[in-house]
């Protein structure tokens, strides 16, 4: 019945067409396309869907559904286009009024001509089979997540941000479930042995917020200041559930308070529950009257650490902060989306800071943004803040270390140069002059403007519109000053604070010394060496750890752009350091710095002429130190570079148990990755390792993912051919965590020269993976890949590909030069410093 009556509508609109319609040839592109965006903001308001689903138990059967969706339109020049990114035999019929309508289907849209709408009021009913894609279905219960532009494989609509609608929403469920979404629920009924849940008119909000789960879940209603909140969760230890529950809803209702302070703006919805999924795929979502979790972020271990307990409390202040930040006041379109993101951190911080003091919030920041968002900023393939998206289906390439760190980094910098108090006073206008409608990132800053004599725009034209980091240097007056920028002539305005120490006679020069600035802050090389004389010591300046973090990113930063004495002395100087440093935040910095350093930068005989040395220094700082974490990070560093006999067998007994160090607890993840270090390593038959770890290995999850790494791991060249041969098929690729986990194993840098066969196929397969995989499997994908190789012949092929394709996607591109920057970097320092990296990789 499905088909014929496609058919029919095919025949009616090629009789249509025939009649030398325009408007039915109108072809929409796949997505929402900028141009489609704005033609329908133009034409298009006061959006209405009435969704109705009849949702079946199990995972599989049908779900069928009936929604009106009415609006007003205001011309009649263009086709109409709703995005129903399904297939088309899940439409049954459309309909206005009594009349079936034709329709055409194309590219993911319904297109239906203008003749048989009018201007004013349009009611279009529609049957469908809801699409799955985004249903996250299991046998006992659902739950969708519709960001970015998903809620159209779900149902037919109109999927934008700034075609913000409200929804009423009907779900039939079996009986025994549970049903909750953002609208309050004005009855449940038992109709025909099902459970009917009616949901109350949510207020206006975009497609991307419109959520709702269904299924078996406890629920828990609590008045936490006069709210009256619903949690529903699927934890079944009851012990875990009441140890957590009343600091969850707390948590919640004092983001709550202090956001409505804030902002001067009450919670702007109907009313505030939330649902916790086992494994949801983020820690949360935002959606109005209905955030989704991750269940185990909020339902916590007993012994929980301190820091365990700070992510808890800031993934509830981040998720209340997007009520009014992204909620109440949306982006105008996804190149915003580092808006929303940036606010609910940049609140979230606010909120829960003061409750923890006994952490260091200032060097955490540091540690946290800065030399992740210069990973990118340096490297040739970087964007800005606010990018370019031409269509819709694209949103998922915006995501990455631009927007996640360098954005609070500049945000913070803004209040900075304003002052808190008219931060507050401009983001209070800015909520209540866009309230449940949607605003950029530009009428933000023309609020500000107004308010200040400062220049704010050009200050955002460079740090939020144009990509790069500034480099600075002390002139000859010994003041740190911004060198020539390459690109234009841009000022980076922003504070900067150094330190000069005088010191029989000599001068240091410490620029950036609070660590808040952002650049590459150029240290000479007496410094430098100051520096590592002194860390350690009892000196006021050199005990501060946001002094210490500071500098150690600065040298790192010279040290990959060849300002410095070269690796070797580089690596001396991380293992003196390391000696010397208890903080365990700087401990892991360190210790990952010394890693890179290690593998990329080092010739493969500087390696062994340090090997015994390096092994030495992290096994006695891994005997030595008393805390716990620390001391994981010792072992995990002393796994990663042990190569000697000795390492090796001291690898071997923490495995098969017989060496016990004390205070190291190693889980079932150690032991697995302790086996396949011992196999990669190990120069005879090493099966047996495997074997052994395969048959003691219990949680079956990882066993899997065992058995499907350890042919990365083969000593036989053929059998790794064969691996990587297998993930050129999508279904090899499906278990992306797995894969990630094989290509560093495959392209471990004493595997990299037989890996370099691979380098080429593996680029060739990014569009593919960047269609069939999550959002950020292309950048892993590329980042676990190339993270081996240092050799000038890995970098010529990622050269000579991107040189053979001059039309390469944007995107693409720059995530290609991201993920070779530290391979040219490696390059270039061996040509500097006279070393012969075609041999860095052994033959294994
Ligand atoms: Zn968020």
């Amino acid at each position: 019945m499905i088909k014929l009556n496609t058919l029919l509508s095919l025949l009616i609109i090629a009789l249509i067409s025939f009649a030398c319609n325009k408007q039915q040839s109108y072809l929409p592109e796949k997505g929402v396309s900028f141009a489609l965006n704005e033609y329908r903001k133009k034409t298009i308001d006061s959006i209405h869907y009435a969704i109705e689903l009849d949702i079946p138990a199990g995972k599989s059967a049908k779900i069928i559904g009936r929604e009106t969706i009415s609006f007003n339109l205001n011309a009649l020049d263009s086709a109409l286009v709703l995005d129903f990114n399904a297939d088309s035999s899940k439409i049954s019929e459309i309909k206005i009024g009594d009349e079936v309508l034709p329709y055409n289907f194309v590219n993911e849209h319904i297109v239906i001509d203008s003749r048989h709408l009018k201007k004013g009021r349009n009611a279009i009913t529609i049957d469908f089979t809801a699409g799955d894609l985004s249903l996250n279905r299991s046998e006992d219960y659902l739950y969708t997540l519709f960001v970015p532009d998903r809620a159209s494989t779900c149902f037919p609509l109109f999927d934008q941000p700034n075609l913000k609608a409200t929804y009423t929403l009907t779900l039939k469920t079996p009986q025994g479930w549970e049903a909750v979404s953002n609208g309050g629920l004005i009855s449940k009924a038992i109709e025909k042995g099902k459970s009917v849940y009616r949901f109350n008119k949510t207020k206006p909000i975009s497609s991307y917020l419109f959520a709702f789960a269904a299924g078996k879940f406890f629920k828990t209603t609590k008045s936490v200041d006069g709210c009256e909140m619903t949690m529903y969760y699927r934890e079944t230890d009851t012990a875990k559930v009441n140890r957590n529950q009343d600091e969850v809803f707390e948590l919640h209702g004092k983001s709550l308070e202090w956001l409505e302070n804030y902002t001067a703006i009450d919670y702007p919805f109907e009313k505030f529950d939330f649902v916790l999924f086992p494994s949801f795929q983020y820690g949360g979502m935002e959606h109005p009257g209905a955030i989704f979790y991750n269940e185990p972020a909020l339902f916590l271990d007993e012994n929980a650490s301190v820091n365990r307990r700070m992510a808890r409390a800031s993934v509830i202040a981040h998720e209340s902060a997007h009520m009014w930040f992204g909620d109440l006041v949306t982006m105008d379109w996804f190149n915003d989306v580092w808006l929303k993101e940036v606010f609910a951190n940049f609140m979230a911080a606010k909120i829960v800071h003061p409750s923890f003091p006994e952490i260091n919030h200032d060097l955490r920041f540091l540690l946290a943004h800065y030399p992740n968002a210069y990973e990118v900023d340096r490297s040739a393939g970087t964007n800005p803040i606010l990018q370019k998206l031409g269509n819709l289906k694209n949103a998922g390439t915006l995501y990455g270390a631009i927007i996640y760190m360098k954005a609070p980094i500049v945000m913070r910098q803004l209040e900075r140069k304003i002052g808190a108090p008219l931060m507050q006073e401009s983001l209070r206008e800015y909520l209540k002059t866009y309230s449940f409608g949607n605003a950029r990132w530009d009428d933000l800053i023309g609020i500000i403007d107004q308010k200040t004599p400062q220049n704010i725009a050009q200050w955002s034209n460079v740090w939020v519109k144009t990509p790069d980091m500034p480099e600075y240097a002390f002139d000859s007056a010994n003041v740190v000053a911004q060198l020539r920028d390459s690109v234009s002539a841009r000022a980076w305005e922003q504070p900067l604070q150094s330190r000069k120490v005088t010191s029989v006679g000599q001068n240091a020069f410490f620029p950036n010394s609070d660590g808040t600035g952002y650049g590459y802050f150029k240290m000479d090389p007496a410094s430098v060496a100051y520096f590592f004389r002194n860390y350690g010591s009892g000196d006021s300046l050199f005990s501060n750890p946001v002094f210490r973090g500071a500098m150690l990113v600065n040298i790192w930063e010279g040290f990959l752009r060849g300002n410095g004495p070269g690796p070797e002395a580089f690596v001396q100087n991380m293992l003196a350091a390391l000696s010397k440093e208890q903080n365990p935040l700087l401990v892991d910095y360190l210790l990952g710095n010394l890693q890179t350093a290690w593998w990329m930068f080092l010739s493969a005989p500087q390696r062994e002429g340090y090997q015994k040395e390096a092994e030495a220094v992290l096994w006695q700082l891994l005997l030595k130190t008393e805390d716990k974490g620390i001391k994981t990070s010792y072992f995990r560093a002393f796994k990663g570079i042990a190569l000697t006999d000795d390492g090796w067998k001291k690898m071997e007994s923490l495995w098969n148990g017989k060496l016990d160090v004390k205070g190291l607890v190693l889980s079932e993840e150690d032991k697995i990755s302790l086996a396949y270090e011992l196999a990669l390593k190990g120069k005879g038959e090493t099966t047996t390792i495997l074997n052994q770890q395969l048959t003691a290995t219990k949680n079956p999850d990882r066993k899997a993912r065992m058995q499907f790494v350890i042919p990365a791991l083969s000593h036989d060249e053929q059998t790794r051919d064969a691996f990587f041969e297998s993930l050129k098929k999508e279904e090899n690729r499906e278990k992306e965590a797995w894969v990630l986990d094989a290509l560093s194993y495959l392209h471990h840098p004493l595997r990299a020269q037989s890996a370099l066969k691979y380098l080429r196929p593996s680029l060739e397969l990014l569009q593919e993976i960047q269609l069939t995989g999550d959002i950020f499997f292309p950048t892993r994908w590329l980042h676990n890949t190339f993270a081996g190789h240092s050799s000038p012949e890995a970098a010529e092929i990622a050269n000579q590909f991107l040189y053979e394709r001059p039309d390469y996607p944007y995107f693409l591109k720059n995530k290609i030069l991201q993920a070779t920057d530290m391979t040219n970097r490696a390059v270039k320092s061996a040509k500097v410093y006279g070393q012969n990296n075609h041999s860095a990789s052994s033959s294994q």
